[in-house]
């Protein structure tokens, strides 16, 4: 029998877990010191240029997916790491120095990453100091390239990883294995590991110093990501213990979900839909009981580095269909292009005014086949709808339409069957379809606002650029007009109008989206309780009585001001 040993560190995100560890070590890195022969140098540079190549593609993936698990926010650093090996006066020196040195690749570029590196590791600051860590992550992974070797992370789903560091690319990777938990020797509460934890609201301890040299593969541990403790092969009695404390954690979460199966009603009864943005198929078990009002495909996309094919196309949807019956699923066609990037095409000068998502399914009709198709054969239990991105004109939809009708025929030639009615809507994210709602909404099933790009091209403000992201104003009155009008073109013409923008999580946001009359609200899962108690604490005729008000104001601070003086005063007041 092992005795129950306790280990403290820092607490890093909150949470329970009780499972079996797994101990994760990475493979040291070799680097040739020897100097090279003749003749070698050539090879040395071939073979860093493919490395790189091969590591930009791993990072552009994790990117990524890290950016549909937990946000761009916090994805940034994978940016910073995807700079740096596109950085070209860097490389260019690191490629000058193998020629003139005739030293190996891994050697030059590890001696220019750790000059780099010094800087941050001397720093008072923690977060600098943190990034240290990215630079090796960068080197390790270019570096192992080089030799063509792969990273072995195989883990058994519902694990604990203990490892002496985790990179932000490891926690990521791991947490599409459903881990329950991590515990690192180093890193702070800034550390990526630590952030990205946090984000997908795994428990975490860290800076446990020595932890994972005291821990085998398979022990049982339990990891107290609130008090920062860890404790290996637990008697039954601390298992016990710690079961109360998960057991009370629950208690609240359904507390908080308890209000999630109350009809989304205002108080005077006004219903309004409230559906999630999900990401990934996994995802949707978080999310029970509810539709899906916008599943972004391409992921799919990023994460093959092309277009994926039909049966993994089929096989994606079919699942989300499945995991969603029987409420609905609004599928979204690729909206490939803007920052999500295609890397085999031409660098645009505006990327987000350029090649995106309709135009590029208009122009490659083979492959917007294919995903019509993929999308039909996958409608059978007729609760999916397709939504096209990017429309800025009626052509564009009667086009999509047309290519629609010809994928229909052709199914109905080979016998397959398919949701006949399945809905076709739109997303209304383009200045000039909000001019143009009216018209199209005679053309689509549904309309489905992007307030992320509404707002950037409205405003003309990039909406990844933080020199402005000030002026990116989900209140600003021409935003608020728009709503107006498009939410109006709509319903003249009968048709449904949702809102998938992330506008849709905001709470302050609510009253003013139920006041212009919204039919439904796609939000992140992880505000869904709160956006709903939200809408069950206000009435709709107070609601519309402020969206009337603030469509007169012509300042963003006016509204603003206007809209959080009602909130503070009609609905916080009501909520838990
Ligand atoms: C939007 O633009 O608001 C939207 C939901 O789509 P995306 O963020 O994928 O562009
Ligand atoms: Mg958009």
């Amino acid at each position: 029998m092992h005795k129950e040993r306790i280990y403290r560190g820092i607490p890093a995100s909150q949470g329970i877990s009780i499972g079996r560890a797994y101990v994760y070590t990475r493979r040291q890195i070799n680097i040739n010191t020897m100097a090279l022969k003749d003749g070698e140098v050539e090879a040395e540079v071939e073979a860093i240029n493919n490395s790189i190549e091969i590591s930009l593609k791993e990072l552009n993936k994790i990117h990524a997916i890290s950016i549909e698990k937990i946000g761009e926010k916090n994805s940034k650093i994978f940016e910073a790491q995807i700079e740096i090996l596109k950085d070209k006066i860097f490389l260019d020196g690191v490629i000058k120095r193998i020629k003139k040195e005739k030293k190996s690749a891994g050697f030059v570029f590890n001696d220019e990453i750790e000059k780099l590196a010094a800087i941050f590791q001397k720093s008072k600051n923690d977060y600098i100091k943190e990034r240290y860590t990215d630079l090796i992550d960068v080197r390790n992974r270019v570096i192992r390239n080089m030799k063509r070797e792969k990273l072995v992370s195989k883990v058994d789903e519902n694990s604990i990883i203990f490892a002496h560091e985790l990179t932000p690319a490891d926690t990521i990777l791991f947490s599409r294995r459903k881990v329950m938990g991590y515990a690192t020797d180093t890193g702070g509460v800034t550390s990526h590991a630590a952030i990205i934890s946090r984000a997908l609201r795994v428990p975490a301890v860290v800076g446990m110093k020595t932890i994972s040299k005291f821990v085998t593969s398979g022990d049982c541990v339990i990891v107290d990501g609130t008090e920062g403790v860890v404790i290996v092969n637990p008697v039954q009695e601390t298992v016990q213990i710690y079961e109360e404390k998960i057991k009370s954690i629950k208690y609240h979460d359904e507390l908080l979900f308890e209000i999630a199966n109350k009809p989304c009603k205002t108080e005077d009864g006004k219903s309004v839909e409230i559906t999630a943005n999900i990401e990934f198929v996994e995802e949707t078990e978080f999310i029970k009981n509810c539709g899906i009002g916008l599943y972004r495909t391409e992921h799919l996309y990023m994460e093959k580095g092309d277009f994926p094919s039909s049966a993994e196309q089929i096989q994606e949807y079919t699942a989300i269909s499945a995991a969603t019956y029987p409420k609905s699923v609004t599928i979204r066609t690729f909206d490939v292009g803007g920052d999500k990037i295609l890397q085999d095409y031409r660098k645009e000068d505006n990327p987000y005014l350029g090649w995106r998502g309709i135009r590029i399914s208009l122009d490659r009709v083979e492959m917007f086949k294919e995903q019509l198709k993929a999308l039909l054969i996958s409608s059978v239990k007729k609760n999916i709808k397709i939504m096209l991105p990017m429309i800025s004109s009626v052509d564009e939809v009667r086009k999509a339409r047309t290519i629609l009708s010809e994928v229909k025929t052709g199914l109905d030639k080979e016998g397959i069957s398919y949701d006949k009615k399945i809905p076709f809507g739109i997303m209304l994210e383009v200045p000039s379809a909000f001019v143009l709602s009216e018209e199209l909404a005679e053309e689509a099933d549904f309309f489905s606002i992007g307030t992320n790009d509404l707002i950037q091209y409205i405003l003309a403000v990039d909406r990844g650029n933080e020199l402005i992201s000030g002026m990116f104003q989900q209140f600003h009155p021409a935003v608020i007009r728009a709503l107006r009008k498009i939410i109006d073109g709509g319903h003249s013409k009968g048709i449904k109008v949702s809102l998938c923008g992330e506008m849709a999580s905001v709470p302050l946001a609510v009253p003013v989206l139920i006041g212009l009359e919204v039919d439904e609200l796609s939000v992140l899962p992880s505000v869904f309780s709160e956006i709903k108690q939200t809408i069950r604490a206000m009435r709709l005729s107070d609601a519309k009585a402020l969206v009337a008000k603030i469509l007169k104001m012509p300042t963003e601070s006016e509204i603003r001001n206007e809209v959080e003086k009602f909130y503070e005063l009609k609905i916080k007041p009501k909520i838990l």
